[in-house]
């Protein structure tokens, strides 16, 4: 990546500290301040009004649905909303901002005081503070490229003026780019769980600014921050935040200093690029909108939003780690999409072992959706397809090298876990002389574990299990296997 090489040593001098600034865009059916609707990919410029162009006299009126998903939101990642907030312009000159200026919060910003929890490579978590949670609104777009006359013209695409944003701004308490990426990660999470966003940075309805200072280890006082625009996925904050580090740390140890400046995230090299200092910085004159009245949240509507929150993702990876007996890991994997965690749980319920089900789910659908780059949706094992697998392991009817097979032949097949056991019904051997046969066959073979057996090691029992049962070419029936195993290394 970077052609910065500083040595673990020197890198172990400083401390970084990082803050992000997230906007997402808020999933309303029109725009924050007028009827024109709030829709990614129409017709460039047709989703567009005096309002949102900012023509002279005309007049904007607020959303409140936009209100109530910011209010969600806000208490999702647990800020305390203000009862009046303030609309303030920020003014500043840009082809894609054709009102000159646009609609914010400044200092009285709807939500504040919040925070989310993520967690660490230790297994523990660990707090991050969140400043404020503000509405606003989008700008247009600049289309650069993608035209015939693209090398000598840019084009202007100002549907997305007005969109409504809640821009969601952490305190300086991140100190790894992991943390940073994690920290993302459990945000959009909860927004997703919300259902006040979509969060899809492809179509930029979640964009990431990151501010990154070091300091040497010890010292209170932060380091000038460098603010990292431009970057359109987790990974790469992740990466440009790496670079950053290094290269402020370079700058200081050859004696130089990281002076305030605003930079990009190049991609294709791997490396920021200075953008303007705090010298060129923008003085946004801010002040409060005159064609606004306050945001009002009155104690009714607050109670009847905090009714409305979901169980989030922390809360239900904690639950259901407790009811189906999950590892961690299981538990992050399921409930990593709200609809899927949904769809999963309640085929979980009717199950005779959810905790099987998850196993499954993750280990032998996950793993061949994985390998065959396919999304849960593709798959053409349904989820009350796991769950008929998981009930006729579960009752000893097929063995696990059976399952394996009948999914395979799914994924061959491209057919249901039913249809598939249906035709194949896998042969189980259940007479029990066959089985004992091969149980003496196994026993013959192995006296040395036989002895330990017998010597105490009950454990084994699953070795004597497992060799029988690749004998009997997966056939043997689970249950009666397990049972005679025992009975004949006891006997
Ligand atoms: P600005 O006015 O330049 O936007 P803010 O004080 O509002 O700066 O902070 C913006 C973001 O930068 C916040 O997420 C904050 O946590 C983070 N931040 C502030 N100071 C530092 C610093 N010295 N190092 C890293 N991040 C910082
Ligand atoms: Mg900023
Ligand atoms: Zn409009």
């Amino acid at each position: 990546m970077s052609a910065i090489a500083l040595s673990p040593q020197v890198l172990a001098k400083y401390e970084p500290v990082i803050g992000l600034e997230v906007h997402v865009q808020l999933l309303t059916r029109t725009k924050a301040f007028c009827g024109c609707q709030n829709h990614f990919g129409s017709e460039p410029n047709t989703n567009i009004c005096p309002v949102c162009l900012g023509l002279p006299g005309s007049l904007p009126v607020l959303n409140s649905q936009a209100v109530a998903f910011a209010t969600l939101a806000s208490l999702a990642i647990n800020c305390e909303v203000r009862e009046r907030s303030i609309f303030a312009r920020k003014n500043y000159f840009y082809p894609d901002l054709p009102k000159g200026y646009q609609i914010s919060q400044f200092d009285k910003p709807l939500a504040e005081h919040g925070w989310i929890d993520v967690p660490t490579a230790d297994g523990k978590t660990k707090r991050i503070g969140i400043t404020r949670l503000h509405m606003e609104e989008d700008a247009g777009k600049s289309i650069h490229d993608g035209f015939a006359d693209s090398a000598t013209r840019t084009y202007l695409d100002l549907n997305r003026c007005g969109t409504p944003l809640a821009e969601i701004v952490s305190e300086p308490d991140i100190r790894t780019p992991d943390e940073a990426f994690e920290y993302l990660t459990r945000l959009k999470e909860i927004l997703l769980y919300c259902e006040v966003s979509d969060c899809n940075m492809e179509e930029g309805s979640l964009r990431c600014d990151a501010n990154v200072s070091v300091r040497p280890w010890g010292q209170e006082k932060f380091g000038a921050k460098v603010e990292v625009k431009n970057v359109n996925s987790f990974r790469f904050v992740r990466a440009a935040l790496e670079y950053e580090i290094e290269r402020q740390i370079e700058v200081i140890e050859s004696g130089g200093h990281i002076s305030q400046e605003t930079r990009l995230w190049n991609v294709a090299e791997g490396r920021t690029y200075s953008m303007r200092s705090k010298e060129q910085a923008h003085d946004y004159r801010y002040f409060p909108e005159p064609d606004l009245p306050p945001v009002i949240v009155s104690a009714e509507f607050l109670a009847a939003t905090k009714k409305k929150l979901p169980e989030l993702p922390e809360a239900r990876r904690a639950r259901m780690i407790a009811e189906y007996e999950l590892a961690s890991q299981d538990a992050f994997t399921l409930t990593a999409e709200r609809a899927f965690a949904d769809r999963f749980e309640a085929a979980a319920r009717t199950a005779r072992n959810p905790r099987r089900v998850a196993n499954l789910l993750i280990s032998e659908l996950g793993g061949r959706l994985k390998a065959l780059g396919l999304e849960q949706e593709q798959s053409p094992v349904s989820m009350a397809g796991v769950v008929h697998a998981s009930d006729l392991l579960d009752e000893g009817k097929i063995s696990s090298k059976q399952l394996k097979q009948l999914f395979d032949a799914c994924f061959e097949k491209g057919e249901d876990f039913a249809t598939v056991y249906e035709r194949e019904k896998p042969r189980q051997i259940t007479d029990t002389g066959a089985i004992e046969a091969l149980i003496d066959e196994v026993i013959a073979a192995n006296p040395k574990q036989v002895e330990q057996y017998r010597g105490g090691k009950k454990t084994l029992s699953a070795f004597f299990v497992g060799q029988v049962m690749k004998a009997s070419k997966g056939q043997a029936n689970p249950a009666l296997l397990n049972e005679l195993v025992v009975k004949k290394l006891e006997g």
